[in-house]
């Protein structure tokens, strides 16, 4: 980005927000959890809807690129970084609230996307509801868990969701309900329609908390035991296929422990690509491209990467 560009973004972006929140030229290795990624030509966090609204309005009215970042835990940024704006949520959009029905004993808990999906469980825990266990100990944000209809261990976000408040692309708020939220696996609509994903609402049932906090454990037992979460990665690089588990077919091919510079087939989890030493996105790319493509000899099945690329 010219040099011109990114002081007319900082003048501008400096009118709307606090300056402790716009960082120019950020490393994206920073802010996933890859560790992979170069510079941002500029990062902003935004605390509330109206500054959200205002920076995608200077992005439009300076013809630059702007990408929401949740907690970039199913992104591969590039190496050569992003030539625009990465705009994160902060401030009110880490905000939880509750409405308890009394007459059945459920309640619809509301939380802002910018929530980590385990502080939402906990969360729900803590008051004593039970339907998002499961979240805990996925990494990601509520914003990107419902982008991608995050799940684990039978459970996905679709089950308790309500609704969903976004912002349109033109800067319009709206509702949209959990119909019209076109959640499959690992998608939504928001991949097609460009919404901001401001807040969601979940309806969960009231339950003894002992049992809430047994399942979460054992799910925190088993992801230990199961997953490289010593090394970098992004959580499972390929959706499962119909009938069957990207990890086990890739290990079928002979495929644990293949590498391409600095990044590796998980040798614990095959379906993890991982991090070992100093990958480039370049790397992973070559290991993805490679793995579809021998996985595909191998068994007649073309894996679909789940990590997006941003680029
Ligand atoms: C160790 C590990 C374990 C994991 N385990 C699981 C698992 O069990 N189940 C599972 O489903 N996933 C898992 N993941 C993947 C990942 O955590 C989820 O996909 C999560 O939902 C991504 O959320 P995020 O906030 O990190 O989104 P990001 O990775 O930052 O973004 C993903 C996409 O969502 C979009 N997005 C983010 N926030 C918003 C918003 N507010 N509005 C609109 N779009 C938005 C982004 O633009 C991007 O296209 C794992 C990842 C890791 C590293």
């Amino acid at each position: 980005m010219l040099l011109n560009k990114k002081s007319v973004l900082t003048e501008k972006f400096a009118e709307i927000m606090d300056l402790k929140n716009l960082f120019p030229d950020e490393p994206l290795s920073r802010h996933t959890s890859f560790r992979i990624g170069g510079p941002a030509a500029f990062y902003a966090i935004c605390e509330n809807e109206t500054e959200l609204k205002d920076a995608i309005r200077i992005c439009k009215e300076e013809n630059v690129k702007f990408f929401l970042l949740g907690n970039g835990t199913n992104v591969l940024a590039a190496d050569e970084g992003y030539d625009g704006v990465i705009l994160r949520l902060g401030g009110d959009f880490n905000l939880i609230s509750i409405r308890e029905d009394i007459n059945d004993g459920s309640a619809f808990i509301t939380s802002g996307a910018g929530v980590a999906l385990t502080q939402l469980s906990m969360y729900a825990l803590k008051k004593g509801f039970t339907g998002l266990e499961f979240a805990h100990g996925i990494p990601g944000s509520v914003g990107g868990g419902i982008f991608m209809n995050a799940g684990a261990y039978g459970g996905e976000l679709n089950d308790t969701l309500v609704s969903v408040k976004v912002m349109a692309p033109d800067g319009e708020i709206k509702e949209v309900t959990k119909e019209e939220a076109e959640m499959g696996y690992r998608t939504s609509r928001f991949e097609k329609t460009g919404e901001f994903i401001l807040s969601g609402t979940f309806h969960l049932k009231v339950y003894p908390r002992i049992p809430i906090r047994t399942m979460m454990e054992e799910y925190k037992r088993r992801r230990i035991e199961k997953q490289p979460l010593d090394l970098p990665s992004a959580g499972s690089a390929f959706k499962r296929p119909e009938g069957n588990f990207a990890g086990k077919l890739i290990e079928e091919a002979g495929l644990k422990g293949f590498k391409v510079g600095g990044a590796a087939v998980s040798e614990k989890h095959a379906g993890f690509i991982v991090n070992t030493d100093n990958a480039t996105a370049a790397d992973v790319e070559a290991v993805i491209e490679n793995v579809r493509e021998k996985v595909y000899k191998n068994s007649g099945v073309m894996l679909e990467p789940e990590i997006r690329i941003l680029k």
